[in-house]
């Protein structure tokens, strides 16, 4: 089944990216994702990418693992060592903290900016209004290179309602807008990935020019927080 939905999904999605979300998943199914050539994944806790994702979980050496649940100062020495990308950096604080601690690790540790793009107050992430000035101050550190933006859709709305489809598409061009700004003002930055889409609402964020779709539930079922 996981087969099925992730080799139909790589068909419809062409050259944009997919994340397997496997947040809440056991190393089995992450296995089964990965036996059915899936590569790329996401989680938002750095523990449960310490547990499925470091070395020594016998998972092929190609198998990555991206950040994207709001990162604690606390777990920002994990989340260099062990995620492939944090793509959930949403304060230029705890930006000064990766890059400190990616120095102290030897290496350039790349991440996407978080931004709210819905206005939904409980959301992390950069406002569209401070997001340019942030990069700004960002791409200065030298242990962080910018990859691009992320954001997550509204979710305070019912999906599928006509209310629902505009703020959702509306939410998703903005960042597409505020990526096309930054890639204007810092050509030679590569700022290019646009991290948007998930289960219920990625077919809207590939139509706005989505680059990458995190997807948990149409793979993997419905999440079981017990
Ligand atoms: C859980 C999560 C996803 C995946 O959501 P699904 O609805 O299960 O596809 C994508 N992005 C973020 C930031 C998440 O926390």
């Amino acid at each position: 089944m996981i087969a099925d939905v992730i080799e139909s999904l790589k068909k419809q999605l062409g050259a944009v990216s997919l994340m397997a979300v496997s947040k809440t998943r056991t190393l089995d199914e992450v296995r089964r994702a990965v036996e059915c050539g899936q590569r790329l994944f996401g989680e938002n806790h750095v523990q449960e990418i310490e547990a499925k994702f470091a070395p020594g979980t016998a998972l092929p050496s190609s198998v990555r693992c991206e950040m994207i649940g709001h990162l604690q100062s606390n777990k920002v020495r994990k989340a260099v060592m062990y995620a492939s990308r944090i793509d959930s950096v949403d304060s230029v604080g705890l930006a000064l903290k990766i890059s400190d601690e990616a120095l102290r690790q030897g290496k350039v540790m790349p991440v996407l900016l978080e931004v709210n793009c819905s206005g939904e107050d409980a959301k992390t992430g950069f406002s569209p209004d401070t997001i340019l000035s942030a990069v700004a101050q960002i791409r200065e550190l030298p242990g962080i290179r910018i990859e691009g933006f992320m954001t997550v859709g509204p979710v305070l709305c019912t999906v599928g309602t006509e209310i629902w489809r505009q703020k959702t598409r509306s939410a998703f061009r903005q960042l597409r807008s505020i990526r096309d700004e930054a890639v204007r003002k810092w050509p030679e930055d590569n700022m290019s990935e646009l991290s948007m889409g998930m289960s219920h609402d990625w077919e809207i964020a590939v139509e706005e020019g989505s680059t990458m779709v995190r997807i948990g539930t149409m793979i993997f079922g419905e999440r079981n927080y017990g």
